[in-house]
């Protein structure tokens, strides 16, 4: 597999089909848990003697295959899945920080992160400086004694804003501190952030790569290119209270932080993906190279046309000519820059919600990825709850517009935004 390109990969790695009964396709192990030999066999799998499934909550074959594919396409050395993206997030901080313990993060942030940055993860005593991530020295100024990762997103949701991520990698290697990429909106068909120096990348599987808006799901990537035992992490040295005493640096190398993830992660917290979800995960990510690229260029073609129309105030995609991020662009997403636009009305507020409410084929909803073209208006939902201030610095203004462009006719979707605009 090492040698083959990520397209093959993401049809094959991980699946041994002399391991399956000969399926072609990975089943589905709808179980919640695993006959054990004899007690000495559950006392050595327990005790990490031997490998093996212990309970679903920990492990399980059909995610056991997602984990090894997404590591193998994204060029980890290990993954592991959760519940939903989010869970992956939560579950990857929680594991990592604790009380008067710091986070240097991207201001431009998809809602849910923003919120356990901002409001959650302070309740615990972890709290995080906010940064311009135009500005790559802002992330190096921000930096304090305790400040542990620092944590941006590979194209931001939905400001669509590129940050410089090689060149952020660099500031946290020096500061011998992780750098955590949520690489979700790109999807790793169009960037892979490992090969730009970033340590952790964590997706929402809910989007892209599973593609059909059917299921939740979230998974970590650990590149293997941080070193656990630095110091800077001083439970991955010592021995844990947390699973009798393992040392995980030692024992582990460098599958220490995705054994910790999992023997700690997911058994206190237990967000782990259902194993049902995992086949339809996979039955996407199949096909998401040539998904990806479609809606790519979809959404270059509908943005040109949105910055024709007479009602539109400004249009954000980032393979846009006119667009801030276009040399940035031409770095990080060579192939297509994914499927997100964004455009803003000038009639405002209003005219952005009553667009939204016109659409026929264009689905109101709060998801992204998903085969079918989608439609919300942030200012007045996922980010109304922001102040006027902070929806500013996550990109939100309250006449944008975030479009999701599916697999339709280019020409249909045109179509009816025409008609929508008509109603203004
Ligand atoms: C949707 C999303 C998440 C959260 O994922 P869920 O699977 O919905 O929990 C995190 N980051 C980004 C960029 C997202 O778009």
């Amino acid at each position: 597999m090492e040698n083959l390109s990520y397209k093959t990969k993401a049809l094959h790695a991980g699946h041994d089909t002399n391991q399956t009964q000969g399926t072609r396709v990975v089943p589905i192990y709808q179980t919640t848990s695993y006959v054990f030999h004899d007690t000495n066999h559950a006392a050595n799998l327990f005790s990490l003697q031997e490998p093996g499934y212990l309970y679903t909550r920990l492990n399980n074959p059909t995610c056991d295959i997602l984990e090894k594919r997404l590591a193998s396409v994204c060029g980890g050395v290990a993954a592991i899945t959760f519940a939903s993206g989010t869970a992956a997030i939560a579950t990857t901080l929680l594991t990592l920080l604790q009380t008067n313990n710091h986070i240097v993060a991207s201001s431009s942030l998809y809602g849910g992160t923003y919120n356990l940055l901002n409001v959650t993860l302070p309740r615990l005593g972890i709290n995080t400086s906010f940064v311009d991530p135009s500005q790559t020295s802002n992330f190096e100024e921000a930096i304090a004694a305790d400040t542990k990762v620092i944590y941006i997103e590979s194209l931001g949701n939905p400001k669509l804003d590129i940050p410089d991520i090689e060149a952020i990698a660099k500031v946290a290697s020096k500061h011998k501190i992780p750098l955590i990429v949520d690489n979700t909106v790109a999807s790793p068909a169009l960037l892979k952030p490992i090969e730009f120096g970033a340590d952790i990348v964590i997706h929402s599987l809910t989007k892209y790569i599973g593609g059909h808006g059917n299921s939740l799901g979230g998974a970590v990537i650990d590149a293997g290119t941080f070193d656990w035992g630095n110091g800077t992490f001083s439970e991955f040295i010592e021995p844990s209270k947390g699973y009798h005493g393992l040392k995980y640096v030692e024992v582990l190398g460098e599958h220490a932080f995705v054994a910790k993830l999992r023997l700690e992660g997911l058994r206190d917290f237990g967000a782990a993906l259902s194993p049902f979800n995992a086949f339809q995960i996979i039955q996407g990510f199949e096909t998401l190279d040539v998904r990806i690229r479609q809606q790519s260029k979809n959404a270059l073609e509908l943005a040109e046309w949105l910055e024709s129309q007479e009602e539109v105030a400004w249009v954000n995609y980032p393979g846009l000519k006119t667009g801030k991020y276009f040399e940035l662009s031409k770095k990080y997403l060579p192939n297509g820059q994914s499927g997100l636009v964004t455009f803003g009305l000038k009639g405002g507020f209003e005219a952005a919600k009553k667009v939204t409410d016109a659409t026929k084929i264009f689905s109101l909803l709060a998801n992204i990825g998903d085969t079918k073209s989608l439609i919300i208006h942030p200012a007045s939902t996922t980010h109304q709850q922001l102040s006027e201030e902070q929806q500013k610095s996550s990109g939100v203004t309250q006449d944008l517009i975030r479009l999701s462009i599916g697999l339709e006719s280019i020409e249909d979707l045109k179509n009816d935004l025409r008609q929508a605009l008509n109603s203004l």
